[in-house]
């Protein structure tokens, strides 16, 4: 047998009708507004970005406590680089497992006050990862209207009949799980802040619901570790339902100013996992580096100068939020995510584009990221803002109501 890197030769009128189907649908995503395109940026995140050599407030990054670009993040990738190199080779399961994986996972484990943890390539890839992992045919996954899309990728490929609830509707979930029962099993997910509204969910009634039902629960935690709970670990925390979740995700990428997911949970799901994940079997590790990086993140999170730091972002969020309010605008968010909710698509493009020419990137959010007709800026405030920064973001989107 040959092998053949050529593959068949193109075929020059299916490749001419190919770009045309697909320019033409672009040609419409742009005339409804909803057509995306990436923006260059010459600086590290953080509250001040630089672009076309000018300095914008930057209120669009889930870099919560400004640790993207922080000397000692940046200090432990050097050195793992130096040590490890920069590419991990291929999954652990294949070519070993290096030691930044699993003080990375017990740093997690402890910080989550958890048995164990596992890391993944992503978010992304831990959502879907472990929901394929965890259910399939015969059972049934319930999620929220507006779970991320990692979630809803994970459920639609596990193959197990989806259920959803309209936003935080804790009756319609209840009626869902009374007309479950013939499942093998129940998942409900959850994200905890959710990423495009800021809202938290009613996680306590949920426990409830999911003892009284016999499910299981799977929590997002994308947008809360770091934030809330005494020890920074979540909403959980904060609410005292932790030890009742089965199964809760987190991200390296948000508070923790780094890249990757992971789940934490019990040893046994955490084995499981890792014999079953096909998002983590399948792919390359993370880079030794990231993991490095990730875990002088929890350290700080876990210490007297991250609990400054936290207390720091929340007093931004309430100026922003106090601010709002003041020229007018109310948010149902609870976080440092505020959504200003503009309607249609174009008209959220546009008041992007205004308080760019004054100087402040924030990012129009329209769908099929959020509902059609329910296009907005999502605004993000971290603990890297000065107050002079949120006053500055104010004036500005004052002026433009005016
Ligand atoms: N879950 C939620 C709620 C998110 O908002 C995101 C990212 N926006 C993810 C998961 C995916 O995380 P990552 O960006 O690390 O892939």
């Amino acid at each position: 047998m040959q092998l053949s890197f050529t593959g068949r030769r193109r075929n020059p009128r299916r490749m001419s009708n190919l770009n045309n189907q697909l320019a033409a649908e672009l040609e419409r995503a742009r005339a409804a507004g909803l057509y995306r395109s990436l923006c260059p940026i010459a600086s590290a995140q953080g509250p001040r970005i630089t672009l076309d050599g000018r300095e914008f407030l930057n209120f669009s990054s889930n870099d919560y406590l400004g640790l993207a670009n922080d000397p000692a993040l940046k200090r432990a990738v050097v050195a793992a680089v130096k040590r490890y190199g920069v590419g991990a080779g291929a999954s652990r399961l294949v070519c070993g497992n290096i030691a930044p994986y699993d003080e990375l996972e017990q740093r997690l484990a402890r910080f989550k006050g958890r048995e164990a943890a596992i890391v993944f390539g992503s978010g992304y890839a831990a959502n879907v990862g472990t929901i394929t992992a965890l259910v399939g045919e015969g059972d049934v996954v319930i999620l929220d209207k507006l779970d991320h899309a990692s979630i809803i990728d994970g459920a639609r490929q596990c193959g197990a009949t989806i259920r959803v609830y309209p936003h935080k509707n804790l009756k319609k979930l209840e009626s869902i799980l009374a007309q479950s029962q013939r499942f093998r099993r129940k998942l409900i997910i959850t994200e905890t802040v959710f990423s495009m509204d800021g809202d938290i969910a009613p996680l306590k009634e949920i426990v409830k619901l999911k003892d009284r039902y016999g499910a299981w629960l799977m929590i997002d935690e994308a947008h809360a570790t770091g934030l809330f709970g005494k020890h920074r670990r979540g909403l959980a925390e904060a609410l005292g339902v932790e030890k009742r979740v089965d199964i809760t995700l987190g991200t390296l990428s948000k508070a923790l100013g780094c890249a990757g997911g992971f789940v934490v949970g019990s040893q046994t799901l955490i084995d499981y996992l890792r014999n079953r994940a096909r998002s983590l079997i399948y792919s390359t590790a993370l880079p030794p580096a990231v993991c490095a990086a990730a875990s002088a993140a929890v350290d700080f999170t876990m210490s007297a100068d991250g609990h400054k730091r936290r207390d720091r972002l929340w007093r931004n969020v309430r100026q922003m939020h106090d601010g709002l309010s003041a020229i007018g605008i109310q948010t149902e968010s609870n976080s440092p995510i505020i959504p200003l909710i503009v309607g249609g698509e174009t008209a959220a493009v546009e008041m992007s584009q205004q308080l760019f020419k004054h100087g402040i990137f924030v990012p129009a959010i329209r769908f099929p990221t959020v509902p059609k007709g329910k296009a907005r800026l999502r605004v993000t405030v971290t603990a890297a803002h000065a107050a002079k920064d949120i006053q500055t973001f104010l004036k500005e989107l004052d002026g433009l109501s005016r």
